[in-house]
């Protein structure tokens, strides 16, 4: 089977997708997932023309499939609260919506947003008005719902949840990015997987899946953390996650590290080492390193 993989990796503003790749293509990917900006403020560079042949041409010389690119959108856009920055948070995915236009990517992840004392009813219903809304300009760009871990009061931690705003916003455009370490820290037994995919397909679809993000986790269980662990090093476990990466189900879904970076010595707290080039060995060769961490620091 053939394995589409890849990890989160940087984009700026003067290098923009050429810079991504490259820094794709040294961990060995075949994908890649980016901010536009920084994830956590609305700062955005204009895309540069001239960077976007250069742009395919590297793709196409590595191999790498444009549909399979991935695009986050920031964590500050929050559709569930109409109280807060509702106007600003729908306007802002519309210009994500047409940055990616530009750029040529089709699929973009979305938190689905944290309702912030509304209560989950009036949250989720925020978040259809506000999806709707968007997706009225037509666009070739997936929107992808991410599974979230239900920390404080974040929204589409269940399937059930996730499925009333598919339902209700009804549009070939809305689609789901599995999150691994979020699915574990939401309640999901990762060891049973099949029996969550059955679900899921009976209430949502497998086809709506287009984006999975393999992550192990710091927490157990249940625990609403979203912490995540280097791939085989967290609660979810190598085999595990293994599992699901190579799930012929999933042949032509990319999957993402959002892996941690690893910090310089075990004392230390600054994380500075891409652990991806050696976990995407790891996955290829399907073989858990236990020094991998150590390996990373020495080279
Ligand atoms: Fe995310
Ligand atoms: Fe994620
Ligand atoms: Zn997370």
């Amino acid at each position: 089977m053939k394995l589409i993989i890849g990890s989160h990796v940087s984009f700026n503003k003067d290098t923009q997708m050429v810079g991504s790749i490259k820094e794709a293509v040294s961990y060995g990917s075949n994908t890649f997932m980016f901010y536009t900006g920084a994830p956590q403020n609305t700062n955005r560079s204009d895309i540069k023309i001239d960077l976007i042949k250069e742009a395919d041409n590297l793709m196409k010389e590595n191999n790498i499939d444009k549909n399979n690119i991935v695009v986050h959108a920031p964590y500050i856009i929050n559709l569930a609260n109409s109280e807060k920055s509702y106007d600003f948070s729908i306007n802002f995915l519309k210009q994500e919506i047409s940055r990616c236009e530009k750029l040529g990517i089709n699929k973009i992840v979305l938190h689905p947003g944290s309702h912030v004392g509304l209560g989950e009813e009036a949250g989720l219903d925020n978040i259809v008005f506000a999806l709707k809304e968007i997706l009225k300009t037509k666009t070739n760009v997936k929107i992808l719902l991410e599974t979230m871990a239900g920390k404080g009061s974040e929204l589409g931690k269940t399937i059930d949840e996730l499925k009333y705003i598919i339902d209700n916003v009804n549009s070939d455009n809305l689609g789901v990015c599995l999150d691994t370490c979020h699915l574990n820290d939401s309640g999901i037994d990762l060891t049973n997987f099949d029996s969550y995919l059955k679900d899921f397909d009976k209430k949502i679809g497998i086809n709506k899946i287009g984006c999975i993000h393999i992550n192990d986790s710091l927490n157990p269980i249940s625990s609403h953390k979203d912490r995540h662990a280097n791939f085989g090093f967290g609660n979810i476990g190598f085999n595990t996650l293994i599992d699901i990466v190579y799930n012929p189900i999933f042949e032509n879904v990319p999957k993402i590290l959002e892996t941690p970076y690893v910090t310089k010595d075990a004392n230390s707290k600054e994380r500075i080492y891409a652990p991806y080039k050696y976990e995407i060995e790891m996955i290829k060769g399907k073989e858990f390193d236990k020094d991998m961490i150590e390996k990373i620091r020495n080279n």
